[in-house]
């Protein structure tokens, strides 16, 4: 089989795929660079998730990217949107012609004799199989899987004589106009769903085993339209709204965890405010503190314009059993359902299923920790991307993908091949990066795949926006801890240490 040979490839096209080959093309223009992506459109995510009301629920101005400015006063964006900005952004930075879509990367082995990476890629359409060569990787595949969704199974489910369907794998044409519908979830996608079908549906009730916080934000930015009328030029309207989302996300974020019960009261009542007098508390408190788990948040009050409504309604209780119209609660109550939606979450995934291996030996990314929030300790010449759970996800995309651009710059000047992160096991710490702080289901599930956390830097994941962007955009690539070596070249001392690093991980996963 004929290997293709590029300088950087990135594996998938959602926003971090584009944010890393937009990064790379500005700032390390000289090398050559594809895009493999299994799906047959930009977007990832966006083009994934088409159930009724999809939409983000991070502001644009920080979910949207550095370089581009989101040109909507809305502070959220439906679905359809993000994915069209995302394609727009390709479009516009050459990036499209350089996408190879329908191609599925199932595995990647990096050989320190020839600095390069091997990459297996499948076609999705006809199950060839192609290969790649390539000096550096970049894992943009997002952090679940797209094939399987997290799918509890409940008792008495094979009695049940509706639909039951899942957000990630909704059925095109489901018409829930006059039906009555079930949201099993009480995280963002079930907020997002039951104001969304309660305008057509009989009924839509949201039940959840325990409450989440949600906060209510305004549809249009005031500060946003204000410029706008003002004239203000586009770009400077971005910077200074986008400056101001930071600073409130990190402050709120800040405030959350160090004043948890004043933060808790604060939400509560900001609750109270927006749900009017008869609203039941019990489904709005939750047991744990704000920011344990991800805040939810309802643009414009629709979710409880919905709930006043009368035809959506929230009930907080365990499913006793799924019966032939509906389900019954622990409680003894029985709701009607034609449609059950099982909003139960993702299964997480890193590196899109690829089997990761270098020289041959298996990467087990459990049990290593991160180098600046960017590559995997011992794993030569790859990003991973992984983006902020307590901010938008793309402030972080956009930082590792600068980061990369600039180590790969350094590499080129320097004329090393290899760049390797090698810790100690002092640098390692028992939590997963994303396990530590929030409490989600999935992010509990994580602890299974994602890499440990680190207990200093560089190693040391923050999720803190300004302190990454001081460590990624001006902090010296070349720290210590970052061992550069040359290609075939396996007794000069740095690659004797590299090699000790690398073997030291390896020891740890055997
Ligand atoms: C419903 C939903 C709403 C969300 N809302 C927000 C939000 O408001 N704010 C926020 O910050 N985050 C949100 N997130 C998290 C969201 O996934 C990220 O914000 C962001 O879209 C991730 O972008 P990404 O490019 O890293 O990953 P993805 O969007 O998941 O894209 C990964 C791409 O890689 C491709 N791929 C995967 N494996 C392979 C492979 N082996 N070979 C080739 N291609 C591969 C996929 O097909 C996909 O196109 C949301 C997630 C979901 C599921």
């Amino acid at each position: 089989m004929e290997q293709q040979h590029v300088d950087v490839l990135v594996v998938g096209a959602g926003i971090s795929g584009i944010s890393a080959a937009h990064h790379l093309l500005r700032d390390d223009p000289g090398g050559s660079l594809v895009v493999l992506e299994r799906r047959a459109r930009v977007g990832g995510t966006w083009d994934l998730f088409r159930y009724p009301g999809i939409r983000s629920d991070s502001d644009m101005p920080t979910f949207g990217f550095g370089f581009r400015p989101w040109r909507d006063a809305r502070i959220l964006a439906d679905g359809g949107r993000i994915r069209q900005y995302v394609e727009d952004a390709a479009a516009d930075g050459g990036i499209l012609d350089r996408i190879r879509f329908g191609r599925r990367a199932v595995s990647a082995d990096f050989s320190r004799d020839t600095g390069r990476w091997s990459v297996e890629v499948v076609d999705e359409g006809t199950g060839e199989r192609e290969s790649y060569s390539a000096g550096y990787l970049v894992g943009a595949t997002g952090y679940y899987d797209y094939d399987t969704p997290y799918r509890p199974e409940f008792p008495g489910e094979a009695d049940y004589r509706g639909t039951l369907v899942h957000p990630q794998q909704w059925p095109e044409g489901l018409d829930h106009g006059g039906k009555h519908v079930v949201v099993i979830g009480s995280g963002a996608t079930a907020i997002t769903l039951l104001p969304a079908m309660a305008g057509t549906a009989a009924s839509v009730t949201m039940l959840q085993r325990s409450p989440t916080y949600v906060l209510t934000l305004p549809e249009v930015d005031p500060l946003t339209s204000v410029l706008q009328k003002l004239r203000a030029p586009e770009g400077l309207t971005y910077r200074i709204v986008r400056g101001r989302n930071i600073a409130l996300q990190r402050g709120s974020y800040a405030f959350c965890r160090r004043f948890p019960r004043l933060a808790r009261r604060t939400l509560l009542s900001l609750v109270r405010v927006q749900a009017g007098k008869g609203v039941d508390m019990r489904h709005f408190s939750p047991t744990y503190k704000p920011w344990d788990q991800r805040l939810c948040v309802v643009p414009g009050s629709d979710l409880f314009k919905a709930l006043r409504s009368g035809k959506a309604s929230i009930a907080t209780d365990h499913i006793d059993t799924f019966t032939a119209e509906g389900i019954r609660l622990k409680s003894g109550e029985e709701l009607k359902a034609d449609i059950v939606v099982t909003a139960t979450g993702l299964n997480v995934r890193l590196m899109g299923g690829m089997e990761v291996t270098v020289d041959g030996r298996p990467v087990d990314v459990r049990n290593r920790v991160l180098y600046k929030a960017v590559m995997l300790e011992g794993v030569p010449n790859m990003s991973l991307v992984i983006g902020y759970t307590n901010a938008s996800w793309t402030l972080k995309a956009d930082l590792a993908a600068a980061w990369t651009a600039r180590l790969l710059a350094h590499m080129r000047r320097h004329g090393h091949d290899i760049a390797t992160p090698v810790a100690s096991d002092g640098d390692r710490s028992p939590f997963s990066v994303m396990g530590e702080a929030l409490t989600s289901g999935y992010i509990t599930r994580a602890d299974e795949v994602m890499p440990r956390q680190g207990t200093r830097a560089p190693w040391r994941l923050w999720n803190h926006y300004y302190r990454d962007r001081a460590m990624l955009r001006s902090a010296p690539i070349d720290d210590g801890a970052l061992r550069f070596t040359t290609a075939g070249c396996r007794h000069s001392g740095a690659e004797a240490t590299d090699a000790a690093g690398s073997r030291d991980a390896d020891a740890r996963i055997a």
